[in-house]
C-alpha cells in the first residue's frame, strides 16, 4: 500500500524543486530523491509535470435554495467537477435565512454534504439573524469545527443583517477568534435602483449591472470595514469585483483593519458586455456583484499578483439557462444569480495568469490554495506539500491543450460561461488524502469519501 509520485517538479507558495513524494495512507510522509516504492504501492510518473498542493475553493454554493428552485449541482456532481479541475477542498456557504435556526441549518447542510462528496469540505456559517438563541447556537457551531462566519450586507429580509446585528456578529467573532466573510453591497441602494429601473421598463439582464454599480459595492466594503475596525475583528471580503471596492479594502488594510480579500475567476476573464448578449443570453452571466467593465481586469490581476487581493475563488452557483434563468425573462431581478465555474477555476487561472506572465507559479499556488488554507484554519494540513500534510496533490500537465465546454464538463448545468476558451494545462492526476480521485479529465474517486474538515478558531 501507499502512493509514490516520482520525478515531478514540486511547486508550493514558497518553494520549487524536483523530488519524489511518498504517501502512506492519507498523509505525505517522505519527500526526497530516488525514493523507492514497496511492492503493491501505486506509482505515478510525474516527469515533465508540476506537483501542486490540492487547490482550495474558499467560496462555493452547492446546496442552494434560491427563489423556489435550487442550484443544479449536488455534492456528488460538484465534487466530481471540482476534482477533475484540481480542487480537492472547498468551503461551502452554509446559508439558513433569518427565519431558520442556525443549528438546524448546520445539521441540514452537513447532512447534504456528508456521505455525498468525493472531495473534502467545510463551511462558512451564515449569520442572518442575531439574538440570544442564535448566539448560543453559533457558539456551539464554532465548537463543532466551523470557525468562520458569513454575513450579507445585501439581501435584506432574507440574509442581510441590520447594522446592530452586524456589530454584534463581529463582536462575537472577535471574542471567539473567528473570521467573518462578507458579501459587501448596500442593500437599500440596490432595492431603490432595481425599483427605479424596472418602473422605467428597463427589465432585461443588461440592466442588472446598473442596479448594482461599483459605488454600491465600494460603499458595502467601506461599511463592513468600519464595523470591523470598531470591533477589531478579522474580516474577509468575498467576490471583490472592481477598482472602487479594492481601493476601500486597501485603504482599510493600511490603516490597520484586519481585512483580506477574494476575487473570482469570472471577474478576471468575463466583463459586463457578456450580460448584454441578445436573446436573453445575458442571463447566463448574471451574478452579484455584476461582471464589471473590462478596465477593472488588469487592476484585479495586478492586485492578485501583489497580494493586495489574497485569494481566487468561484462563488460557484449553477442555474440552468433553459429553465431557471428564464424565471427572470420579464424582470432581471428574478434571474437566479450565479455563474458556474468550480471546474474551470484552476485551469483558467493557470492559463491566463501564469502562462500569460501575469503572476508566477508560487503566487498562483498561494492565491488558489495556500492562502485560503491559512486564513481558514486548514494550514498546513491543506495548502502545501510537506511531511505531515494531507496527501492532496495535483500532478499538473502543462503540455495539455484544450478548450472549456459544456459538452465535456462535469458540472451539472446546461451551459459553460467560458465556452470555447482555450486552456494550456490541466491536472493529469488528482489525489485526495492519498487516493487517486481524478485522472486526465475523468473522475475515478469515491463518492462519499470526502471528509468534513473541523477547524479551530484563533489560528491567526
Ligand atoms: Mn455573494
Ligand atoms: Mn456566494
Amino acid at each position: 500500500m501507499g502512493l509514490l509520485i516520482r520525478n515531478g517538479e514540486i511547486v508550493t507558495a514558497s518553494e520549487r524543486y524536483r523530488a519524489d513524494i511518498w504517501c502512506e495512507s492519507e498523509t505525505i510522509t517522505r519527500i526526497g530523491s530516488g525514493l523507492s516504492a514497496p511492492p503493491g504501492a501505486e506509482v505515478i510518473d510525474a516527469t515533465g509535470k508540476y506537483v501542486f498542493p490540492g487547490f482550495i475553493d474558499p467560496h462555493v454554493h452547492i446546496y442552494l435554495p434560491c427563489m423556489g428552485t435550487f442550484a443544479k449541482d449536488t455534492h456528488e456532481t460538484a465534487s466530481k467537477a471540482a476534482l477533475v479541475g484540481g480542487t480537492t477542498t472547498w468551503i461551502e456557504m452554509l446559508g439558513p435565512d433569518r427565519s431558520e435556526e442556525p443549528m438546524a441549518g448546520f445539521e441540514l447542510w452537513l447532512g447534504k454534504a456528508q456521505g455525498h462528496s468525493a472531495c473534502d469540505f467545510t463551511f462558512h456559517m451564515t449569520v442572518s439573524r442575531y439574538d440570544d438563541a442564535a448566539e448560543k447556537q453559533l457558539i456551539e457551531i464554532v465548537r463543532r469545527g466551523v470557525s468562520s462566519f458569513k454575513v450579507y450586507l445585501a439581501y435584506k429580509g432574507a440574509f442581510g443583517l441590520t447594522d446592530e446585528d452586524l456589530y454584534k456578529t463581529l463582536r462575537l467573532a472577535r471574542k471567539l477568534g473567528v473570521i467573518t466573510t462578507a458579501h459587501c453591497e448596500n442593500a437599500d441602494l440596490i432595492t431603490a435602483l432595481q425599483t427605479k429601473l424596472v418602473a422605467e421598463g428597463k427589465a432585461g439582464p443588461e440592466w442588472h449591472y446598473e442596479s448594482r454599480p461599483p459605488l454600491v459595492e465600494a460603499e458595502g466594503v467601506h461599511h463592513l470595514l468600519t464595523f470591523a475596525q470598531v470591533n477589531d475583528a478579522h474580516v474577509y471580503v468575498v467576490h471583490l469585483s472592481c477598482v472602487e471596492a479594492l481601493r476601500e479594502a486597501v485603504a482599510a488594510r493600511y490603516r490597520g483593519v484586519k481585512v483580506w480579500t477574494e476575487t473570482l475567476i469570472q471577474y478576471l476573464l468575463l466583463d459586463k458586455t457578456c450580460a448584454e448578449r441578445p436573446e436573453f443570453e445575458g442571463a447566463k452571466y448574471i451574478m452579484s456583484p455584476p461582471l464589471r467593465d473590462r478596465a477593472n481586469q488588469e487592476v484585479l490581476w495586478n492586485a492578485l499578483r501583489d497580494g493586495l487581493i489574497d485569494t481566487l475563488a468561484t462563488d460557484h452557483a449553477p442555474f440552468d439557462f433553459a429553465s431557471q434563468k428564464r424565471m427572470g425573462e420579464k424582470d432581471f431581478t428574478k434571474i437566479p444569480s450565479g455563474i458556474p465555474s468550480l471546474e474551470d477555476r484552476v485551469n483558467a487561472f493557470y492559463t491566463y495568469g501564469v502562462k500569460r506572465g501575469r503572476l508566477d507559479l508560487h503566487r498562483f499556488v498561494e492565491a488558489a490554495s495556500t492562502q485560503a488554507a491559512k486564513l481558514f484554519g486548514l494550514f498546513p494540513r491543506k495548502g502545501t506539500i510537506q511531511p505531515g500534510s494531507d496527501a492532496d496533490l495535483v500532478v499538473y500537465d502543462p503540455a495539455y491543450r484544450g478548450t472549456l465546454s459544456m459538452r465535456t464538463q462535469m458540472m451539472n448545468v446546461d451551459y459553460n460561461p467560458f465556452e470555447g476558451l482555450a486552456i494550456e494545462g490541466r491536472p493529469h492526476v488528482v489525489t485526495v488524502r492519498g487516493q487517486v480521485a481524478a485522472r486526465d479529465g475523468k473522475f475515478v474517486g469515491k463518492i462519499g469519501r470526502g471528509r468534513f474538515l473541523e477547524r479551530e478558531p484563533n489560528h491567526f
